[in-house]
């Protein structure tokens, strides 16, 4: 089975559709001191409020719609990113919904804990593993990759 160590100091990624923005700064903001401990990255407009609330740098990529999403998801396959804290709005059809589908399989691909809602953040962010290394157990792609086409 392959591994992946993820080092105390986790590279958490961050994305809150609008209805769900206040929800995300709120939380960060109740959380303030143990996220600033970590490696940040955002979608654009969440990252812009993310830094002025944490005061710390946010690495902002794209706005979701714009291709965020994507970005995200692409340096979680290349083992960039450890955490997804992604408060979407299960109430708003959104317009990059096949790129938020992408990103939420990903997170099942590369074994990401992953918060969708509050209590969920709360859970991951109070973890001891936070701020320990942790191997990540990845399934093994190996047959997969090894299948006869
Ligand atoms: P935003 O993107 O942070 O740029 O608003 C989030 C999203 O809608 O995926």
């Amino acid at each position: 089975m392959p591994n992946r160590t993820l080092n105390a100091r986790k590279r958490i990624a961050l994305v809150a559709h609008d209805h769900k923005k206040a929800d995300l700064i709120q939380w960060a903001s109740a959380n303030k001191e143990r996220l600033v401990s970590h490696e940040l990255y955002a979608t654009g407009t969440t990252g812009k409020l993310l830094q002025v609330t944490l005061e710390t740098t946010v690495t902002c990529l794209l706005s979701g719609p714009l291709g965020g999403d994507q970005q995200i998801g692409a340096m979680i396959a290349e083992g960039k990113i450890d955490v997804l804290i992604f408060f979407w709005d299960p109430m708003s059809a959104q317009p990059h919904d096949p790129d938020i589908k992408a990103l939420l399989r990903l997170v099942a691909v590369w074994d990401i804990p992953m918060a969708c809602d509050r209590a969920t953040a709360d859970f991951i962010i109070a973890s001891p593993l936070m701020s320990q290394p942790y191997e990540s157990i990845l399934p093994d792609y190996d047959a997969y990759l090894k299948r006869k086409v």
